[in-house]
This record gives structure tokens, C-alpha cells and sequence, in this order.
């Protein structure tokens, strides 16, 4: 059972809704709805853990528009054009297996390198092969001609 929180102001018992809130980040702002515990008398707020992901998703987008890096939405219809789950595209394109998963739920901003590998492979989706024969090679190195100080 949950127990409402009460206001630091006013004592008062705080109930469960949104409201919008207004972040900023160099040049660009948004405004969206913001869940959380609320005072009906005043304009104090306390927020969960769970409430403020949306928060700080919601600056990851801002972060992400304002430097121009791939917002999570372009990144998933790149993934499912080049037709990768979220893992092998994490393990090909950079990241890490579960890098995608937060890059698409817009918990964590993609670095310029990954959001640049994206956006050219959107633009030729083909070049997908390159990085798929490298990653085989780097799976079976024992299959591979073996690297001589020379070719290093
Ligand atoms: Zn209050």
C-alpha cells in the first residue's frame, strides 16, 4: 500500500498526477508532462525515481536535438532498416549489446561516433557488410591469415 506523501509547506497529503515542466538546454526547450506526487494548494512537487526518467529522458532528447546526434526514435527505424536487433547492432555498430535498448528508450544519448556510423549507414544501408565480414573475421581469428609485424 502506497502512502501519500504530505506537502513540506503546507502539511497537506500530495496526490498523484502531472504537470508540465520546462527544461532547457542551450538553445532548445520543451515543455511536457511531468508525473508525480503534487499538492493541491500549492506548487510543490516530489518526484520518484520513476518519475524522473522521464525527466531525464526527456533532456537526453533536448541534449540530443541540440548537439545534433540521432534522437531515439531515427535510431530505432535505422536499426529495423538495416534489420538488426537491439543486441547485434550493439556488438556491430558500437555500444555493447545493450547499448541500443537505452539508446532507443532514450535513456542514454548515443556517442557522435555511434549517432555517425547510424546515419551513414541509413543513407547505404549496403556498407552494412563491411562492418558484418569485419566482425566475422573478429569472431574466428584462427581462420584469418595471421598479422605479421609488417602489416601492423
Ligand atoms: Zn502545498
Amino acid at each position: 500500500m502506497i502512502t501519500n506523501p504530505v506537502c513540506p509547506k503546507t502539511g497537506a497529503p500530495m496526490h498523484r498526477s502531472v504537470r508540465p515542466m520546462t527544461l532547457t538546454y542551450k538553445d532548445e526547450s520543451v515543455t511536457f508532462d511531468m508525473p508525480g506526487w503534487y499538492c493541491n494548494d500549492c506548487d510543490e512537487g516530489i518526484h520518484s525515481g520513476k518519475d524522473m526518467k522521464v525527466s531525464d529522458r526527456m533532456l537526453n532528447r533536448l541534449k540530443a536535438r541540440s548537439e545534433g546526434l540521432l534522437e531515439p526514435g531515427d535510431i530505432r527505424r535505422i536499426r529495423k532498416k538495416l534489420g538488426l536487433s537491439q543486441e547485434t547492432a550493439g556488438l556491430l555498430i558500437g555500444g555493447g549489446p545493450r547499448a541500443f535498448q537505452k539508446y532507443e528508450s532514450g535513456d542514454m544519448l548515443p556517442s557522435r561516433a555511434v549517432s555517425s556510423a547510424l546515419i551513414l549507414l541509413d543513407h547505404d544501408p549496403d556498407a552494412l557488410m563491411v562492418l558484418k565480414e569485419r566482425h566475422e573475421a573478429i569472431k574466428a581469428p584462427e581462420s584469418s591469415p595471421s598479422y605479421s609485424p609488417e602489416s601492423l
